[in-house]
């Protein structure tokens, strides 16, 4: 007998997203059920400890598609509410995240 292991999430699971600035470390935390106004405002700040810049640049179709990411985590929770499909995302599971190569 083979069992194969699958670690999955619900959107209900997804309270925030974490941003991490790859200079320094510091995190920002926005909850997945605040506006689209905050996560264009965290794409488009710099870092609030070692102020690098984001990287992202105002009325690009970047900052567009992260904030349009954001919504729909959002919207895809109310979505799904009451229906027959149920969604789940598959993840690397954590211990094996630890065995992938570093980006
Ligand atoms: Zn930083």
């Amino acid at each position: 007998m083979t069992f194969e292991r699958r670690c999955l999430i619900v959107p209900e699971d997804i309270i925030a997203l974490q941003y991490e600035c790859r200079n320094c470390g510091a995190a920002t935390v926005v909850p997945s059920d605040k506006g689209i106004g905050n996560a264009a405002n965290t794409a488009l700040s710099s870092c609030s400890y070692c102020h690098t810049e984001s990287g992202f640049k105002i009325g690009t179709n970047e900052v567009k598609v992260f904030s349009e990411f954001h919504a729909s985590l959002a919207s895809l929770k109310l979505a799904m509410q009451g229906r027959n499909l149920k969604l789940r995302l598959q993840i690397i599971c954590p211990d094996e995240k630890e065995k992938q190569p570093k980006p």
